[in-house]
Order: C-alpha cells, then sequence, then structure tokens
C-alpha cells in the first residue's frame, strides 16, 4: 500500500530525494506546494520536473478529502464533515476570529481537528464514542483537516471578495504561512488524540515545523480524557504544545460515573502526570469542565476542583454541555452556570464560562458525523 506524501517529514523526504539523485532543494519545493500552496494534485506541481512528478506519482499517494457536509456560514463557526480515502467520516471545526480561548494573543482562526475515527473511551456523554472506534487517522489525515479547511475558506472569500466592504475577511489570503487560515489548533475534535499517539506527533511535527504548516507550538492544545502514560511522554517531548485535560468531575465519583478512563487512572494519578508535565515544561494547563445538569454542576465539586487546579495552576474552562441526540444528558439553567461559575472565582481560580458558539450547529465534536452515518444508514 503507498503512502500519503503528507506521512513523511522533511527528513525522510530528503533521504528519499537523495536515493532519486534528485538535489535537496527539490524536497523545498515540493513541500511548498503541499503546505503552503495547498495543492491536490501533482500535476500542479508546476516548477517540479515532469519525470519527478511521475516518480512521486508511482510512489505516493495525495488523497484529498471530501467536503460532504458543511454546516454554519464563513462569519460564525462551522463545521466541517470530511469523507477519507477509504470512506470513513470525520469532522472539523472552524473558529473565527476571537480572543483566543487558549493561548494569550488573539487569534484569527481556530481549528479543531479529529484524531480518530469513532473512539473508544466511552465517556456516557459524548457522541463521538456512541458508535465506538473504528480506527486512528494517519498523520496525513490530521494534516489534511487544516488543509482542506483552508481551501474552502479561501474559496469562500474568493467569491465573496468581490464586494467592496465586505468587511469579514480574514486581513490576507492567498497562499504561504503568513497567511494561514488557520493560525490556531485545538486537537478536540472525534476521538481519543493520546490513544493515536505516534502518529499525532508526527502530524504536529509537520504542522508545526517552518517548513510544514508553520503553526507555533503554542498555538496547538492537545486535549486528552486523561491518558495517564501519554501525558508524563508528552511533558519529554522537546515541544511546547499546550495541555488541556477534559476532567469534568472533580472528585472520583462523580469523574467515574461519567468518564470510564477514571477508573484506570484516578484523579490522583491524573494530577501527579499533570505536575510531572508542568515541572517539565513550564506550562500551565487547562482543565475543561462540561457543566451538566444535575450530574456535574452541584457546589460540593466547587471545592475539590478549586483545589486540584490551585495546586496545578490550571485554568478552569467551564462548558455548558452541548446536548447530544439520543442522550438525555442536559446543559444547566443559566443562573446554575454562573453561580457554578462564580463559586470556583471565589476560591482564587481562573475560570471562564464559555457559552458555547456554535451550539445551534451541534458543535461539540462527531455529532455531525453520527447524524449523518445514522441517516445514511436509514436510507440504505
Ligand atoms: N478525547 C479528547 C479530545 C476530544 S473531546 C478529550 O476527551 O479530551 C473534546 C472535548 O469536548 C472534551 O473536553 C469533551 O469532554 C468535550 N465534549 C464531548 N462531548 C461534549 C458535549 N456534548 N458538549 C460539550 N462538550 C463535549
Ligand atoms: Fe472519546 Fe474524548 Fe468523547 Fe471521551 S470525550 S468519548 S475521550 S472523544
Amino acid at each position: 500500500m503507498p503512502t500519503d506524501i503528507r506521512n513523511l517529514d522533511r527528513e525522510a523526504l530528503i533521504e528519499k530525494f537523495s536515493q532519486w539523485g534528485e538535489a535537496a532543494y527539490r524536497v523545498d519545493q515540493l513541500l511548498q506546494w503541499l503546505y503552503d500552496r495547498r495543492v491536490t494534485s501533482w500535476n500542479e506541481m508546476s516548477n517540479l520536473p515532469k519525470i519527478l512528478r511521475q516518480k512521486l506519482s508511482d510512489e505516493f499517494t495525495l488523497h484529498v478529502v471530501e467536503l460532504i457536509r458543511k454546516q454554519g456560514s464563513r462569519d460564525t463557526t462551522q463545521k466541517f464533515l470530511w469523507r477519507l480515502a477509504d470512506g470513513a467520516l470525520i469532522e472539523s471545526v472552524l473558529i473565527p476570529a476571537n480572543p483566543a480561548l487558549y493561548s494569550e494573543a488573539s487569534d484569527r482562526h481556530t481549528l479543531c481537528v479529529s484524531t480518530q475515527v469513532g473512539c473508544a473511551y466511552g465517556c456516557r456523554f459524548c457522541a463521538s464514542g456512541l458508535d465506538g472506534w473504528k480506527r486512528n487517522l494517519e498523520p496525513y489525515e490530521i494534516i489534511e483537516q487544516v488543509l482542506a479547511t483552508e481551501r474552502v475558506a479561501e474559496s469562500e472569500s474568493s467569491v465573496t471578495s468581490a464586494k467592496p466592504d465586505s468587511h469579514s475577511l480574514p486581513e490576507s489570503l492567498g497562499s504561504g504561512k503568513d497567511s494561514r487560515i488557520v493560525n490556531n489548533l485545538v486537537i478536540m475534535g472525534m476521538g481519543e488524540p493520546f490513544a493515536n499517539y505516534d502518529n499525532l506527533m508526527q502530524a504536529l511535527r509537520i504542522l508545526n515545523a517552518e517548513w510544514g504548516g508553520g503553526i507555533g507550538a503554542r498555538k496547538i492544545t492537545v486535549s486528552t480524557s486523561g491518558l495517564v502514560p501519554q501525558i508524563r511522554q508528552l511533558a519529554d517531548e522537546p515541544f511546547q504544545f499546550r495541555l488541556a485535560i477534559s476532567l469534568h468531575g472533580a472528585t472520583d465519583a462523580a469523574r467515574s460515573q461519567i468518564m470510564p478512563i477514571n477508573q484506570k487512572y484516578p484523579i490522583k494519578e491524573l494530577a501527579e502526570a499533570c505536575e510531572y508535565y508542568q515541572s517539565r515544561k513550564g506550562r500551565m494547563i487547562t482543565f475543561e469542565y462540561i457543566l451538566i445538569a444535575g450530574v456535574n454542576d452541584g457546589l460540593e465539586q466547587v471545592e475539590p476542583l478549586a483545589h486540584l487546579a490551585n495546586r496545578l495552576h490550571a485554568k478552569v474552562n467551564l462548558i455548558p454541555y452541548n446536548s447530544v441526540e439520543g442522550l438525555s444528558w442536559e446543559r444547566p439553567d443559566e443562573e446554575i452556570q454562573d453561580r457554578f461559575a462564580e463559586a470556583v472565582r471565589n476560591l482564587g481560580v481562573t475560570a471562564t464560562l464559555r457559552r458555547e458558539k456554535g451550539h445551534d450547529i451541534d458543535a461539540a465534536c462527531g455529532q455531525l458525523r453520527l447524524k449523518t452515518e445514522r441517516e445514511l444508514a436509514g436510507l440504505q
């Protein structure tokens, strides 16, 4: 089975090209076509000799994901459903210019990407795991979500750029890293990123590299449901990625009720791994805490949550639960959300309450795929 060209990093390409007797500068030309120009075919690589293009296409694939459904509009949160080469469906969510949620600087666009088809971890509230786990994404399938989203955004803005007073266009469009439409990444789509660790790291290395995506490491946040060994492994990597932990419960009793992984890695072990991460990276961690009515929104969770956040110097993102078709969980009333946030803040914790954009478009990942797959199944 041929591999996709974007599974390879620059070093591997240089080795391949030298075996072929091709000059190293050809690799940089190729990389520009792939990551700056986001081309979708070998033929577009016009400064590469035809014979080299032929060799490349004989040996590698250049799969382009197919957009099969899109929700939202250019100025709001947009959700993309992609079909992969084997027919599997995954989602990405594009969140437009906004003061950044996960990094200090304000950003233009944040893209939330998937790392697996489905998820094996079965958190009770989550749509991604409802139909189980199908497979890991390859590095190029993680990277392609960025490139394909940018292709769509670019084509939409070239349609509307004819309008003289269109203020909502990204400041600079076109090719090249300076005009990357996606300049913030959150690895919070479908799947558990750390269960696909090696492919994720390869994808992030390429998206981060100057010769690749050029997205700063501090602009990349990986979210995990709490895989302790991989948190420690990431701590030992030479990258400054940001880490978010899906906590959703501050006591083992509350957390185990909704996240089966807590039985394997209870809060004590999780907290120790986070401490290790911080000691190695000196970086602030974020706790994600979805508020689910009657499950984890009681004031008895506030003290243990604040205690944990203070101990780990973590900030807390409170997110009202997004209801999922077929599941009976609900978000608490706004009053209860505010009261919870206030109580956490009163204990000295930095907590944001994120009234989610895109609630109306099933913004939590996994939902569009689930709906589409069930609709397709219904049609057969
Ligand atoms: N598997 C990883 C990353 C993907 S999930 C993880 O669990 O962290 C990304 C985030 O979305 C997690 O914090 C997850 O708990 C949250 N999430 C899942 N379903 C949700 C829903 N219906 N409403 C709000 N957040 C949800
Ligand atoms: Fe998987 Fe994360 Fe959903 Fe849990 S919350 S089922 S780990 S995607």
